[in-house]
């Protein structure tokens, strides 16, 4: 009887393995905010353990407060803006070397459309927080002459880098800005987000696939369990609560958007948007509603639809095309515009 006994728990043991092992995935999904956007995770994991959307929000929160956050004193940007004038130089984690590298680029290649160097003119502005409701009242526009003296304060020439080399971890960079320099990573911010997210997901092997959204930069990772195609809403700009389009999606890919439909203010029959013309100071004014741009790397994907949007759909094209990625313009009369890669992935919506 004993031995009877000690084979049907054998026996129910190796059942309830088994089921764990054939188990179908797990999806799991949650909406948050951090970084001032909303942030929308949907995974299917192997192992339902894993706390990974939580560590996924850890992971963005510590990019705003270590990283990016020009008001937080722990902030890398923080200190860089700090020492403006210093004559001191400030030292770059590896992470933000390589961006900074990678940004100093794209204003060399956009033709200086694409700046990380435009706090000030952001700051006189303050888009931001008037579309966030956090500043309220009449809304006033910069004067000319207070615009061309901040713009005069701006620029990457005023960032001096010089690279060291550090023994423990490789390339770093150091920057002694000028005075009044005023460092903002915002076009690039959520796309960085995506890359640390990246990282994270391919570290675990119990992420099978997903999609992470970071306002309206979007990351697609893995395989969907049935098989089918992540799929990506493009919004119309004339009404952003309607998809234009989908995009299909297979594997890994980033995708961000930048218009002038979702941070804004309107004052005197005008529409103040948060993407700056670096050459005027003021909302960058191409024809263009939206810039969608689908790359495998976030830095890319969000650097390269900020600076397509100022550059306009010509140009955008030529610089899409120059890095190898795909992007699809909306114009202000509704036409859309696509690289030929981009066709294949975009559907429109009736
Ligand atoms: P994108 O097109 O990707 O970027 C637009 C943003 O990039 C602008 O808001 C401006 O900051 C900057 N920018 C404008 N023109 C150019 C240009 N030609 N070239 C390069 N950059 C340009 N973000 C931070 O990084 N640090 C913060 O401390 C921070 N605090 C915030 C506080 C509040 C209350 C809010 C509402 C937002 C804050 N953000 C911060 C987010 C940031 O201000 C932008 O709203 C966000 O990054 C815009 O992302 P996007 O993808 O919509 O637009
Ligand atoms: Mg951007």
């Amino acid at each position: 009887m004993k031995q009877f006994f000690v084979w049907v728990s054998v026996l129910v043991m190796s059942l309830l393995l088994c089921g764990c092992e054939n188990r179908a995935p797990e999806r799991v999904q949650s909406v948050d905010t951090a970084m001032g956007t909303v942030i929308q995770q949907n995974l299917y994991l192997s192992q339902s353990s894993a706390n990974c959307t939580g560590e996924i929000l850890e992971l963005i929160r510590e990019l705003e407060e270590d990283t990016l956050s020009w008001r937080l004193e722990t902030s890398e940007v923080y200190r860089i803006n700090q020492a403006a004038g210093s004559g001191q130089g400030a030292e770059l984690s590896e992470e933000l070397s390589q961006v900074m590298e990678r940004c100093l680029k794209l204003t060399e290649d956009s033709g200086g459309a694409f700046d990380v160097t435009l706090g000030l003119v952001a700051r006189l502005w303050d888009i931001d927080s008037w579309a966030a409701g956090l500043r309220t009242g009449e809304f006033q526009a910069p004067d000319e002459q207070t615009l061309t003296q901040a713009l005069a304060l701006c620029g990457s020439h005023r960032l001096h880098p010089e690279s060291v080399t550090d023994a423990e971890s490789g390339l770093k960079l150091v920057l002694y800005p000028e005075e009044g320099a005023m460092l903002d990573l915002g076009a690039v911010g959520k796309g960085m987000a995506l890359d640390r997210i990246l990282e994270k997901l391919q570290e675990d092997p119990g992420v099978l696939g997903g999609t992470v959204s970071v306002g309206g930069s979007v990351l697609t990772y893995g395989m969907r369990p049935d098989g089918t195609p992540w799929r990506v809403g493009i919004a119309d700009p004339d009404d952003p609560s309607v998809n234009l389009g989908l995009l299909s999606l297979e594997g890994q890919w980033c995708v961000s958007t930048s218009g002038d439909y979702e941070r804004y203010v309107e004052s005197g029959g005008m529409r103040y948007h948060h993407i700056l013309n670096p050459a005027t100071g003021r909302p960058a004014d191409s024809g263009l509603s939206s810039v969608t741009i689908a790359a495998k790397d976030g830095l890319l994907s969000d650097a390269l639809s900020t600076a397509c949007f100022v550059l306009g759909r010509e140009k955008g094209l030529e610089l899409a095309e120059q890095y190898n990625v795909e992007a699809l313009f909306v114009e202000r009369d509704g036409e859309i515009f696509m690289t030929t890669g981009m066709e294949e992935l975009f559907q429109a919506l009736p």
